[in-house]
């Protein structure tokens, strides 16, 4: 008898993964562009969870935050301008196993993107939505965006960007079924790694608003807010997102918030004095799609077969 000797077989040990396993291609982000902080936690929580590289896919749309996908290694999609939320959609609709870290802009997402926005805020597909919102167009050089404040010299409004911009959270709180709704800024990396794991550790669609440095062409716009911090309210909660004693000391308004309060959230949202970070809200129970989808998954041809002639038999005459 001829077989394999599986008792003497090599068994490979547990792979364990270190930063380095997580780093793509050189990030091409200007100097302390905030992306590069981003790229950072994703990587740290990656390894802090162990998710093996093959295991994690990125997806992005158009814009300087879209570059996200080269820069980690693992699976990655760089689409069409606004259609990140799609695509992401349609791999977490096959393939449940994976991880699915979406990178997109207040340009990709907000303008272009805004109906596969609310639609996949609905749909609660489990992801993590990164929104960089650095309130311009900065890959195409300097044009107002969705997000640029009033006043805000471009090239596209030279005297200042004309309409008050977009509130990104008051609309995804507004949508049906959204399940969990964040925000962080990318200059506080240890906020921001809470946010992002926060967000990445709940089962549906986790969207993450982060206020996000653009040096280049939006430097006054988050100036005042990192200079001084005391227009920043930090949500606080045990269900919330977990406050580092040096992120306490750094912010001193502070609110105890339930995350499960939706009207409080959007009332958060509107508040233009304050800019609040942390958990806005979060609905563990929002039906998830992916659930939906899920159906079928793994069957074999013959079950396919078998499935496709019971459905038919209902139409025979
Ligand atoms: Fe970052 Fe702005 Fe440079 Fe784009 S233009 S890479 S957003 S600093």
């Amino acid at each position: 008898m001829f077989g394999l000797l599986t008792d003497s077989a090599f068994e490979a040990s547990d792979r364990y993964f270190t930063l380095e396993n997580y780093e793509g291609g050189v990030a091409r982000w200007c100097p302390s562009c905030g992306d590069h902080a981003v790229l950072s936690a994703v990587q740290r929580i990656c390894r802090d969870e162990q998710i093996p590289t093959e295991k994690i896919v990125a997806v992005s749309g158009i814009g300087c935050s879209s570059r996200f996908p080269h820069y980690i290694h693992a699976y990655g999609f760089h689409g069409l301008h606004g259609r990140a939320l799609p695509v992401a959609s349609g791999i977490r609709a096959r393939r449940p196993d994976l991880h699915i870290w979406v990178a997109t802009g207040d340009g990709d997402c907000c303008s272009i993107g805004a109906g596969h926005w609310l639609h996949a805020v609905r749909y609660n597909m489990n992801m993590t939505v990164m929104l960089f919102d650095n309130a311009v167009y900065g890959l195409t050089k300097n044009q107002t965006s969705p997000t640029s404040p009033v006043g805000l010299s471009t090239n596209t409004h030279p005297r200042g960007a004309w309409l008050p911009p977009l509130n990104i959270l008051q609309t995804t709180l507004g949508m049906t079924n959204a399940s969990f709704v964040a925000r962080t800024l990318d200059w506080n990396a240890l906020h921001l790694y809470q946010t992002l794991k926060a967000a990445h550790a709940h089962k549906g669609l986790s969207f993450v608003h982060i206020l996000q440095r653009c040096p280049t062409y939006t430097a006054d716009v988050f100036g005042e807010l990192q200079k001084t911090p005391d227009r920043i309210l930090l949500l606080k909660h045990e269900r919330g997102v977990r406050v580092d004693d040096a992120v306490g000391r750094m912010y001193k308004n502070q609110l105890e918030h339930d995350p499960s309060d939706i009207n409080e959230a959007r009332a958060l949202a509107e508040n233009a004095d304050r800019v609040a970070v942390g958990l806005f809200y979060h609905n563990p129970k929002a039906p998830q799609y992916d659930e939906y989808t899920a159906q079928g998954l793994g069957w074999s041809a013959e079950d396919k077969i078998q499935a496709l002639e019971k459905e038919l038999d209902r139409f025979a005459i």
